[in-house]
């Protein structure tokens, strides 16, 4: 009786959103708990990824006995991937003012159907009533010329469990003014990852895990972004002045607005994270870049 009740409420909201002109609504309004499925995306060829050009800062490997440093190399983006950990250890990309276009946020979150098979899989449901947002690494908005570019960000490989404030505020304050940067003529490495456990939401209260304990929640969040003028040979262009930002932010809803307050250096992340970050760059100029902190 009650189940039949849903179900005709279900149906009805179906027929109602399928009117609408958005197809997407549907998939955001699946009440049943399945999965949203979605085909893999034709990412660009390895010849034009350019998404490691700085280096691999924990040498991932797409061996699958690899599972808590496995490399997926999406086109759009590359991560290691922490399987027990059930999210990125960090995403690396390149973005380019040709990589902003015009095709809407697809908000498809989804499980990785690219991860060895038997695997757990971390989907669009999995974050849900945790108190945390399904934060991006690699940005929504850095991957907008077409739709298998936007819908690549959107793989749950690509997600955190962050505090909402940090997401949406001080961490979207930083996508934001990287964004003021290519826009006016830079070309942007973006390395980005999160370390530790438990965080803290108004919502969700202190976590150290959520999904039945399958996804950690992260400490911490950080971020590193070299700046270069837009041209090419870009490895070979960073040089001691080249301006590096780096920030690492608790993983709570008691963040700074300003995203600056977070500065550090890339020296520090790589103490609290064992990686070698920028690591194609040679060791005289990373001495130079990565123990300053970006006062701009
Ligand atoms: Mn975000
Ligand atoms: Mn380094």
């Amino acid at each position: 009786m009650f189940r039949k009740k849903i179900a005709f409420i279900l149906a009805t909201a179906t027929v109602l959103i399928s009117c609408t002109k958005d197809p997407i609504l549907v998939e955001t309004t699946d009440p049943v708990g399945s999965p949203i499925i979605v085909p893999p995306v034709a990412p660009p060829t390895s010849a034009t990824d350019s998404t490691l050009v700085m280096g691999n800062p924990s040498n991932a490997t797409t061996n699958v006995a690899d599972f808590s440093n496995y490399l997926l190399k999406e086109g759009y983006y590359s991560v290691s991937y922490n399987r027990d950990r059930g999210i990125p250890n960090w995403v690396s990309w390149h973005t380019v003012i040709t990589d902003y276009g015009s095709v809407p946020r697809q908000d498809n979150f989804r499980a990785n159907t690219s991860l060895p098979t038997d695997w757990y899989k971390v989907d669009n449901l999995s974050y849900s009533s945790s108190g945390f947002d399904r934060g991006h690494m690699c940005p929504s908005a850095d991957r907008t010329t077409s739709i298998a570019a936007n819908s690549s960000t959107f793989l749950m490989t690509n997600i955190v469990p962050q505090a909402p404030r940090n997401n949406q505020i001080t961490w979207a304050g930083l996508e934001d003014y990287c964004r003021t940067l290519v826009q006016s003529g830079s070309e942007l490495y973006i390395i980005s990852g999160a370390y530790g456990e438990g965080g803290t939401t108004t919502t969700g209260g202190l976590a150290t895990s959520i999904d039945n304990g399958r996804v950690v929640v992260p400490a911490n969040v950080w971020k590193v972004v070299v700046v270069l003028a837009n041209g090419s040979n870009d490895l070979n262009r960073v040089n001691t002045s080249t301006r590096v930002i780096s920030v690492v932010m608790p993983n709570n809803d008691n963040l700074n607005t300003d995203w600056k307050t977070y500065r550090t250096s890339v020296d520090f992340i790589e103490q609290e994270t064992g990686y070698d970050i920028l690591s194609k760059v040679s060791t005289g100029i990373q001495n130079a870049i990565e123990s300053r902190i970006d006062n701009l």
